[in-house]
C-alpha cells in the first residue's frame, strides 16, 4: 500500500490484537502469495493452517465472485496442488468435487502450496504480467469448508521491481506488505493490486480519507480529477446521509472494461488517453458515481439474496434491477447533482436506456424480474446467438423504472418524498437495524410507505413485460418524451456488418426485419449484392439509394452452405424517444421538474 493514515493505523491494531486472541484460542490461516516469474502469468500460493478440526479438511475456492453474478469456476485454474504438514510431511489429499480439495489433518497443522495460472485481463478475474499483479481474492485463495467467519492474514510478496499494493484490506502494522481480513467475505471482497502504480491526491470527507491509486491511468489534470470525484461522494453520501466505512479507494487497474465494487473499495478499468471529448469524461464520470453508488446500493442496501454469499453455487436473486438499474439511475442523478452534467445531457442519458431497451423484441418476453433471476443463464447482458432477441438488460429497463417510481413519488406526496427517501430508509431500516437484506414485498412495502400510495401500476412494469407508459410518468415533472413512429428514408434491410478477413459478415439482424425473414442470421457471410461483391461502406449506399418494395440480390455463405437469396427491402420505422420540457406545466409538475433537476 502508498500511504497509512493514523485512523488506519490505529485500527489495524485493534483488528490484530483481535486476530491474536482468535488465533491464540482456536486456529490460524496465513496466507503468502508471490508473484517472482510475471511472464508464467501465474501467482504462487502457500496457505499455513493450524488447528482446524476434523480427521480430513475440504478446502474450497469459490465458482464465482460477488458484483459478478456468472460462473468462472476458478478452481479450474489451480495447479501443482500438494498438502504438507508442519514438518514438511507430505499428506493425502483428494478432489472431491471440481472446487474442493479433502486434506487428511492428522498433525492439525495443513500447509497447502499450489499455483494459479491467470489467462484474462479482466476486473472480475485474477491476473499476472509482467506489468501488474491483480489479485482476485475468490480465484486465489481456498476456504476450509463451513469457516467463511475465519479471520485471514495474508502476506504479499511483490515481483522484485514493484514498490506499491492498492487494496481496502487494513495492514498489520509494522510488517511490510501483510494485511489482515476479520473473516472471508471481508477477503473476498477486498482485491489487491500490485505494481508500481500511482496515487492521486487524496481528499477527505468528514475526516475520512478517499483515495485513487491506478496502474496506467493515462495523462490527464490529476488535480481537477480529484476534486470532481469528491464533488461526486460528497453528493453520493449527502443522499444517504451515512458513511458507513473507515477509508475508501478507487483502484485503477489500466486499460479495460468494467468495474466491480466492494464494501471499501472498488476496482475500475481505467486508463484515459487522449480524452478530450467532454462526453467521454462524462462517461468516466457516470461510470465512477455508479461504482462508488454500489458501497451503499448493493454491499449495504440489498436484496436479501445477496449476502451471505453463496460461494459453491452463486447467489440468484429477482431483485437485481435494484442493485443494478437503481444505480445506474443513481449514477445519473448523482453526477447532475455534483453539477458535471447539464440537463440535456441527463434526459440524454435516460433516453438511451429508454432507447436500448424499446430496440430489443426481448421486452415482448423477459420482464425485469426474470432477466435479474437468469442473468446467471442469459450472461450480464442478455443471452446471445439465436436467442439474443428473448432478453432485455436490467441495465436499460432498470433506470428507466427507476425514473418512474421516483417522479410517480413525488407526484403522489406532492414533492415532500422521493426515490431518495426510499433508499435511506432501506438503509436504516435494514443494513442498520435489522443487519439484513430485503425481500421483495418489503422493497414494494418499504416504497409504497413513502409514496403514501399503491404503486401496483409501476410494479408491473418490473414484474410484467407490459408496454410502458412513459409519458403518463414524465408528465409529473412536466417532462414529454416522442413516442411517434417515424419512417426512415431509404430501403430497409435489417443487417449491421462488420469486415472479417476481407469479406461482410453479418454482425447483427434486426428481429422481424426483411433480412431476419429472409433467414439471414449473425455471423452469415455476404459474398455478393447484386452480383456484385460489398463492403461495408457500399453495403451502406446499396439500401441507401433504394426504396421499400425494391428487390435485392444477395448470395451468401451460411455455414458450410452458398444460398442465393432474394429479399423485398422494407421500411425502417423509427421512435426517437427525445425526452424534453413540456410547456404549459402546472406549479407541482414545476416543482417536482426544479427538484429532481436540483
Ligand atoms: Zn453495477
Amino acid at each position: 500500500m502508498i500511504k497509512t493514515t493514523r485512523m488506519r493505523h490505529i485500527i489495524t491494531i485493534l483488528l490484530f490484537a483481535i486476530s491474536i486472541s482468535l488465533c491464540a484460542q482456536k486456529s490460524s490461516i496465513l496466507f503468502t502469495i508471490s508473484m517472482d516469474h510475471p511472464t508464467t502469468h501465474t501467482f504462487h500460493v502457500m496457505m499455513n493452517c493450524s488447528g482446524l478440526k476434523g480427521d480430513s479438511v475440504d478446502f474450497k475456492m469459490p465458482v464465482w465472485t460477488p458484483g459478478y453474478y456468472q460462473r468462472l469456476d476458478f478452481a479450474n485454474n489451480v495447479e501443482n496442488f500438494k498438502a504438507a504438514d508442519a514438518s514438511g510431511t507430505i499428506k493425502g489429499w483428494r478432489k472431491t468435487s471440481g472446487s474442493t480439495w479433502r486434506v487428511n489433518n492428522e498433525a492439525a497443522s495443513v500447509i497447502l502450496d499450489y499455483d494459479v495460472k491467470t489467462i484474462r485481463l479482466f476486473v472480475a478475474t485474477p491476473y499476472l504480467d509482467e506489468e501488474r499483479g491483480y489479485i482476485l481474492p475468490a480465484g486465489i485463495f481456498l476456504y476450509p469448508a463451513g469457516e467463511i467467519q475465519h479471520p485471514v492474514i495474508v502476506v504479499v510478496k511483490p515481483y522484485e521491481k514493484w514498490k506499491n499494493i492498492a487494496t481496502g484490506l487494513d495492514s498489520l502494522a509494522g510488517k511490510k506488505y501483510t494485511f489482515i481480513a476479520p473473516d472471508y467475505d471481508i477477503l473476498y471482497d477486498s482485491p489487491l493490486l500490485v505494481g508500481n502504480l500511482e496515487e492521486f491526491p487524496s481528499f477527505t470527507i468528514k475526516g475520512i480519507p478517499h483515495r485513487f491509486i491506478a496502474y496506467k491511468p493515462g495523462e490527464f489534470d490529476r488535480a481537477q480529477f480529484m476534486n470532481d470525484l469528491k464533488r461526486i461522494v460528497e453528493t453520493a453520501t449527502a443522499l444517504i446521509g451515512d458513511i458507513p466505512y473507515k477509508q475508501y479507494t478507487f483502484i485503477g487497474t489500466g486499460p479495460g472494461a468494467g468495474g466491480i465494487e466492494h464494501l471499501n473499495s472498488t476496482t475500475v478499468s481505467f486508463n484515459i488517453n487522449n480524452q478530450s471529448a467532454e462526453q467521454n469524461w462524462l462517461r468516466t464520470y457516470f461510470f465512477l458515481a455508479h461504482e462508488y453508488f454500489h458501497n451503499y446500493n448493493v454491499k449495504r442496501i440489498r436484496p436479501i439474496e445477496l449476502g451471505p454469499f453463496d460461494y459453491d453455487n452463486g447467489s440468484r436473486t429477482k431483485m437485481l434491477w435494484v442493485p443494478e438499474g437503481l444505480s445506474v439511475y443513481y449514477e445519473y442523478m448523482i453526477v447532475k447533482r455534483a453539477g458535471l452534467c447539464r440537463e440535456n445531457e441527463l434526459l440524454n442519458a435516460f433516453r438511451s436506456n429508454i432507447l436500448a431497451y424499446e430496440e430489443k423484441p426481448g421486452r415482448l418476453y423477459q420482464s425485469l424480474t426474470r432477466a435479474s433471476y437468469e442473468t446467471w443463464s442469459d450472461g450480464p447482458f442478455g443471452r446471445t446467438g439465436d436467442d439474443v432477441n428473448k432478453t432485455i438488460s436490467y441495465y436499460d429497463k432498470g433506470p428507466a423504472v427507476g425514473m418512474l417510481l421516483d417522479f410517480k413519488i413525488r407526484h403522489e406526496t406532492k414533492n415532500k418524498k422521493s426515490l431518495d427517501d426510499v433508499m435511506r430508509t432501506l438503509y436504516k431500516e435494514f443494513y442498520q437495524q435489522r443487519k439484513r437484506g430485503f425481500t421483495e414485498s418489503e422493497f414494494r412495502e418499504t416504497c409504497e410507505k413513502i409514496a403514501g400510495a399503491s404503486l401496483a401500476d409501476v410494479f408491473e412494469y418490473v414484474s410484467t413485460t407490459k408496454e410502458v407508459d412513459y409519458k403518463k410518468y414524465l408528465a409529473y415533472a412536466g417532462l414529454d418524451i416522442d413516442t411517434s413512429s417515424k419512417e426512415i428514408p431509404g430501403g430497409w434491410l435489417g443487417i449491421a456488418t462488420r469486415m472479417r478477413n476481407d469479406s461482410v459478415m453479418v454482425s447483427a439482424v434486426d428481429w422481424n426485419s426483411p433480412a431476419w425473414n429472409a433467414g439471414l442470421r449473425q455471423r452469415n457471410v455476404i459474398l455478393e449484392i447484386n452480383g456484385a461483391k460489398p463492403d461495408t461502406r457500399s453495403i451502406e449506399n446499396v439500401f441507401k439509394n433504394k426504396n421499400p418494395g425494391d428487390k435485392i440480390e444477395l448470395e451468401v455463405m451460411r455455414g458450410p452452405e452458398k444460398k442465393n437469396v432474394s429479399i423485398l427491402l422494407g421500411a425502417k420505422i423509427e421512435r426517437s424517444f427525445l425526452i424534453s420540457r413540456k410547456p404549459g406545466a402546472d406549479n407541482l409538475q414545476k416543482e417536482i421538474l426544479e427538484s429532481w433537476l436540483q
